[in-house]
């Protein structure tokens, strides 16, 4: 799952992660106030406003028909009312957004952090996750933070430090330290970025991220440590235990078939291509869709509908594949194991029968425990579904289907 920038830096207060501080808005008028009250609490001149969408690059983004970027610097009342006018209800197109975009319904109206000061500020790149391969954790870190760290990435790979943590505890000190040293920082900026890099770092075990990334972390003239940015994206399996973060799921930003599919418990996640798919099992799902682009098709969905599919999740499933104008044949790959072919085919036409026209050839393919019953009832169903046993029958009958 999923946080926007100003949930996620509310969250890492309570771990002590000194962040950017500011107030998601909703409208206007609130934006004006946040500017009055940032301007008296933290004695800056200037404020940020942030459009807050679940995509990066907002700062080289622009709002579609205006001269307004995702992230911008108001000076002035005036220029909160037009910032904020300009960005609330607008469509912020960034590289990670695709052309479409993403409508925008609050922005962070935050202090400026970028003031002058005896020494330098600095825009540093910091991210936290899993290395699955090497079983640990892994600190990424740069100096080179700031917007144009895929560059640096591309370009320049050697100025990306890593630092694999062992996952059973705290990130230990000499660990911590050398994250300081590798930065380049020292005195009380060293110090800062000591214990905010412990402290990111509990607050990465303590929630269960599966991705944490603090780009620009910034160091400021006077040497305090500050996250002006922050992703976080939560292990959805850890939920169960963190009800307050669940509570802050978006289901705006999510896609609407994706959102809807797991309402009926069925793992769905959309794709580009024109053969939908139904299966049970995400490792048969996986096939299925490996065996589609083998034999010419591409598959317009990944779906699991779980080991207990029946008539009504076999009907869901159904309806959130139609919703997609591309799919132009759908194809069930059941594997009775546990459950009954029969029964699954059962399921298939009485769904058929309640959806009702459905236009597009289907394509099922019933393996296992009673398949050759199952292949009977759907044959003598009179319905327009074709039946095959192996799954390279089944391939081939799809990518007529689509030719
Ligand atoms: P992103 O583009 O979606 O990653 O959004 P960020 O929150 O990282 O902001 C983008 C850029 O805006 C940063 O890299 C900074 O250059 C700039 N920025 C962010 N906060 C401030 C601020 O307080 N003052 C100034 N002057 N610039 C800021
Ligand atoms: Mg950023």
């Amino acid at each position: 799952m999923n946080l926007h920038e100003y949930q996620a830096k509310e969250l890492l207060k309570k771990y002590n992660v000194p962040v950017q501080e500011g107030i998601a808005c909703s409208t206007i008028a609130e934006a004006e106030e946040a500017y009055r009250y940032i301007n008296s609490q933290y004695g800056s001149r200037f404020v940020v406003i942030k459009a807050q969408i679940h995509a990066g690059g907002r700062g080289k983004g622009t709002i579609k028909g205006k001269d307004q970027r995702g992230v911008a610097v108001a000076k002035n009342l005036e220029d909160v009312k037009n910032i904020a006018g300009n960005i609330l209800g607008g469509t912020l197109v960034t590289v990670q957004t695709g052309e479409a975009g993403k409508l925008v319904s609050k922005v962070l109206v935050a202090q400026d952090v970028y003031y002058e000061g005896p020494d330098k500020t600095k825009e540093i790149y910091l991210s936290i996750l899993l290395d699955r391969a090497k079983g640990k954790n892994v600190i990424m870190y740069s100096t080179e933070g700031g917007v144009n760290i895929e560059d640096v990435a591309h370009d320049t790979p050697e100025k990306i430090f890593k630092e694999w943590v062992h996952p059973g505890g705290a990130l230990p000190s000499f660990q911590a330290r050398k994250i300081g040293f590798n930065l380049g920082l020292k005195g009380d900026a060293f110090k800062n970025c000591v214990k905010f890099v412990t402290n990111l770092y509990s607050a990465y075990v303590g929630l269960d991220c599966s991705m944490l990334e603090i780009n620009p972390l910034f160091k400021t003239s006077d040497n305090k440590i500050i996250a002006v940015d922050c992703k976080m994206n939560i292990d959805d399996n850890s939920l169960m235990r963190h009800p307050d973060v669940a509570a802050l799921r978006d289901i705006t930003e999510e896609d609407p078939t994706e959102v809807e599919a797991a309402k009926f418990n069925l793992n769905f996640v959309k794709l580009d291509g024109n053969v939908g798919c139904m299966v049970n099992g995400a490792g048969l799902a996986m096939a299925t869709m490996d065996m589609i682009k083998l034999s010419g098709g591409e598959p317009a969905n990944f779906l699991d509908v779980g080991g207990t599919a029946n008539a009504q999740t076999v009907e869901a499933g159904f309806r959130i594949i139609l919703k997609d104008p591309k799919v132009k044949a759908i194809l069930i790959n059941i594997f009775g194991g546990i459950v009954r072919c029969d029964r699954v085919a059962q399921g298939v036409i009485d769904a058929y029968e309640s959806i009702g026209n459905i236009e597009i050839p289907i394509i099922v393919r019933l393996q296992g425990t009673n398949a050759e019953v199952a292949k009977e009832l759907i044959d003598k169903s009179g319905l327009k579904v074709q039946s095959a046993i192996l799954l390279s029958e089944a391939a081939d009958l799809v990518n007529k289907a689509v030719a």
